[in-house]
């Protein structure tokens, strides 16, 4: 299988929010565990989905698939909720 070569660099933007380490479904993204910091971990992991580029608040995220300028960030307040849904 083809896989990508992506390139990921954070910025000292980063306010630590741990959001990109949450919605990465490849655990590409990790605290470190002595200082805590948010760092790119195994990068050959990557499947360039784009979400921890567009989840990140500061723009502290870099992710070399996705320019600033192809980012799209969601608002959180517009996801549904599980009380928007009646079974
Ligand atoms: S692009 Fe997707 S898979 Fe790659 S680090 Fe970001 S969230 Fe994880
Ligand atoms: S989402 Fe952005 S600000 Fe938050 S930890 Fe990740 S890189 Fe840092």
């Amino acid at each position: 299988m083809h896989s990508m070569q992506f390139n990921i660099r954070i910025s000292s933007n980063c306010i630590n929010c741990i959001r990109c380490v949450a919605v990465c479904p490849s655990h590409v993204l990790v605290r470190n565990s002595a200082n805590r910091m948010v760092e790119v971990g195994s990068l050959g992991r990557c499947i360039g989905c784009g979400q921890c580029a567009a989840v990140c608040p500061t723009h502290a995220l870099h992710h070399s698939a996705y320019p600033t300028e192809k980012i799209h960030p969601f608002k959180t307040e517009d996801c549904p909720t599980s009380e928007s849904f009646v079974l």
